[in-house]
Parts: C-alpha cells; sequence; structure tokens
C-alpha cells in the first residue's frame, strides 16, 4: 500500500498555507475555475518527480512575487512513514529531503511514483514527436535507473557531438575528433533504443488492455516504435547498422551540423485500430489513447515493482462521453492505487455509484473550503 497522507504547501503557486489530509483511495477535488485545483495536483507531482508537469521553470511555482516555495508530504510506504521535503529558493539548487536525509533533485524519482494525466497530455497524441519522446524518457527512467543514467550519457555525448560538428575541421581531423563520440553515440543510442521498445511492446499490452475497456471493446490500440536507426533483434548487428548509416551522413550532417541518427529523433506511433491517431484520430479518441498510455504506465509500474503509483487525474471527467467516464472509474477502482481527481462540476452522483468511501476536498482561492469524508450508497 502507497499513498500521501499529508501535504503542507507554503508559498506555492497560489497556496499561501495550506495544510491537507488525504484519503488513502479516492480524493475527488472540486471547485470554481481558477481557485487552486490543479495547483494541488502540481504540487504532489512536484514532490515525487521534483519537476512541474505543467513548467519547467521552478520560479513560476513560487507564490507570486515570492522567491520561495516549501512542500512537504507524507508517504506511507508499506506502513512506513516517508517524510518527503523539497524546497525552492531562487538562485539555489533545490533541495530535497526524504526523512532529513538530503538527495539531489531526481534522485527519489522511483521511489514515490505519482503519474498525472491532465487537459494538456493531449499533446502527446497530436503534438510532434518531442512530447512522445519525452514521455518515453520520463517513463522509462522511472521503470529503470539504467535508462536515466543512459539517456543523461547520451545527451552529453550528442552535445558533444554536435560541437564537434559545428567546428568545420579539416576531414582528416574531423574523423579523428569524431570517432570516439561516434563509438558512444552508437553504444549507448543503441540501449536506449532497445529499453524503449521492450517497454513499448509491455506498454502496448497494458495500455491496450485499457483502450479496450474504455471502448467497450469496440477499438484496439496497437504502439510502435519509428527508429531513425535500423531495428533487429540483435545488439551488436544494430550498432554495425548504426555505425553504418552515421557514416553514410556523415556529409549531411556536416552541412547540417547536427547529429542526424539516434534516439533524439525518434518517434512512437500510436494507432487506433491500424491507423495513426495524430492525423485520424477524432479529439475523444486522442484523449482515450493519451490516458491509455498513462494508465499503461500505471499498470507497468505496479506489475515491475509490485507498487502502485498515486495517479492524478485533472479534468479527465469533463471530456468524455458517460459510457467512458463509468469505464474509468471502474479502472480506478480497481487498481488499487490512491487516486486524486478534480473536477468544476459536481461528481457526486458519479462517484457514489462506486460504492466507497472517499474525500471530497473543496478549493476556493488557494484555500481549503471544506473536506468530507463520504460513503457511497
Ligand atoms: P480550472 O478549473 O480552470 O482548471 P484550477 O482550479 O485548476 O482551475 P489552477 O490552475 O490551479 O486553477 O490555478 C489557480 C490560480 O492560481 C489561477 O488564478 C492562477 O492565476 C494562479 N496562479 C498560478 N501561478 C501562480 C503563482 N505563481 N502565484 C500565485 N498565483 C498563481
Ligand atoms: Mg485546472
Amino acid at each position: 500500500m502507497f499513498y500521501l497522507e499529508r501535504l503542507t504547501l507554503e508559498g506555492f503557486r497560489n497556496y499561501r498555507y495550506q495544510q491537507v489530509h488525504f484519503h488513502p483511495a479516492l480524493n475527488v477535488i472540486t471547485g470554481n475555475n481558477a481557485q487552486g485545483k490543479t495547483n494541488l495536483l502540481e504540487s504532489i507531482f512536484f514532490l515525487s518527480v521534483n519537476r512541474s508537469f505543467r513548467t519547467r521553470k521552478d520560479h513560476e511555482l513560487a507564490y507570486f512575487d515570492g522567491h520561495c516555495f516549501n512542500l512537504k508530504g507524507n508517504f506511507i510506504k508499506e506502513g512506513f512513514n516517508h517524510a518527503v521535503q523539497v524546497e525552492y529558493r531562487s538562485n539555489k539548487r533545490l533541495m530535497m529531503k526524504v526523512n532529513n536525509d538530503h538527495f539531489n533533485r531526481y534522485a527519489q524519482i522511483q521511489n514515490y511514483p505519482v503519474i498525472v494525466f491532465s487537459p494538456d497530455d493531449l499533446q502527446m497524441i497530436s503534438a510532434g514527436p518531442s512530447v512522445r519522446r519525452r514521455f518515453l524518457n520520463l517513463e522509462a527512467s522511472r521503470l529503470d535507473s539504467l535508462y536515466l543514467k543512459e539517456l543523461k550519457d547520451y545527451q552529453r555525448v550528442l552535445n558533444q557531438r554536435n560541437q564537434v560538428l559545428k567546428n568545420y575541421l579539416p576531414r582528416a581531423r574531423l574523423e579523428d575528433t569524431l570517432s570516439p563520440w561516434d563509438q558512444s553515440l552508437v553504444e549507448l543510442g543503441v540501449s536506449l533504443i532497445r529499453a524503449r521498445v521492450a517497454m513499448i511492446k509491455a506498454l502496448e499490452i497494458e495500455a491496450g488492455h485499457f483502450f479496450s475497456e474504455m471502448t467497450e471493446e469496440k477499438e484496439k490500440l496497437s504502439l510502435e516504435y519509428a527508429s531513425t536507426v535500423p531495428y533487429c533483434g540483435d545488439r551488436e548487428e544494430m550498432k554495425e547498422l548504426f555505425y553504418r548509416d552515421l557514416l553514410n551522413k556523415r556529409d549531411q550532417e556536416l552541412r547540417r551540423c547536427s547529429t542526424l541518427l539516434g534516439p533524439h529523433l525518434d518517434d512512437l506511433v500510436v494507432s487506433i485500430n491500424g491507423y495513426n491517431t495524430r492525423p485520424y484520430a477524432s479529439q475523444g479518441q486522442k484523449r482515450t489513447a493519451a490516458l491509455a498510455l498513462k494508465m499503461g504506465e500505471v499498470s507497468l509500474f505496479h506489475h515491475k515493482n509490485d507498487l502502485c503509483p498515486i495517479i492524478l487525474l485533472d479534468d479527465v471527467f469533463s471530456e468524455f462521453d458517460l459510457s467512458r467516464k463509468q469505464q474509468l472509474l471502474d479502472f480506478l477502482n480497481k487498481s488499487g492505487g490512491q487516486c486524486f481527481i478534480t473536477s468544476a462540476v459536481d461528481l457526486q452522483g458519479m462517484v457514489e455509484k462506486l460504492n466507497r468511501t472517499y474525500k471530497h476536498i473543496v478549493i476556493n482561492q488557494g484555500c481549503i473550503r471544506d473536506e468530507t469524508v463520504r460513503t457511497g450508497d
């Protein structure tokens, strides 16, 4: 059992100071627009992942004109209390503590898993490949710490290699200088691609299962990795193919001053009934597909670590038809993870059909206006 029991927000977004206790299973957060519902979910995500799902700029998270914020959360994990604290001060490194021990940012990313689904996640289907790569990188890093290390190394190698390509060295010197970077690029690139392909195969099963339930078995979701490097079962053969293609691209890379092959350019193709969602799917289908990817991650993490991540669903219920809403609630009920659902409209009738206890929290201008534990019929 893993859940967030208590959270204190200080100077975070529109919260001056607020403490809140949560239900271990289900928390329904309602309030008018612009009151702080998404901000509350963002703070939970930040505590876990050490970054926001809405911005990469930490200073935007500090209360207007403030220069700092502080988040404290008590996660309960297999009966033990983990006091997690994150403190931001402008011009200082983010401070993170777990039970008073200091950690670097992202060091605890696997330990307090939280998965968020927000309206912006439609971008995972609609926007360009970089959004899907970010999704793959974040989720693969959470499933495997080696992936995170190799990803950081790959990004460093990529930057160095691009730097060499920009230096206009004479050809012989260029080949000498590039050679070690080529080797590292190939080595790390092949590792990342293979890890991504393995994750996508597993994700296809889990996300596909969720998607079928959401569409009452009428539609089928499939995932495919679109690689700039030829993929094959054998790692050594793949490295050779990557290296060969890299040499073939040399002139083009020199003209463009950048690396034109590798996982930093790859994509994830999401299809429904065999058709690519990006050009063909409806809004509702895209949203369901994006949600399926996230819920697939929940299941993958759960199977791998025997721990169900905390699920944050921002405004998800306003987007789906009645049948999808019901299917989603049923899935959440079965998942066993702690769940936070925000909505600007009342969800009481819908949630109470689940026949379970939950907490209803009403937010007004960055303050908790009301909190009640309710039981379904
Ligand atoms: P909606 O139903 O429209 O999604 P919401 O309740 O989710 O609304 P939030 O996104 O949580 O609303 O934002 C609530 C308020 O927080 C907004 O009015 C916004 O201007 C304010 N806000 C955002 N960033 C900051 C900040 N750094 N300092 C103070 N207030 C902020
Ligand atoms: Mg919101």
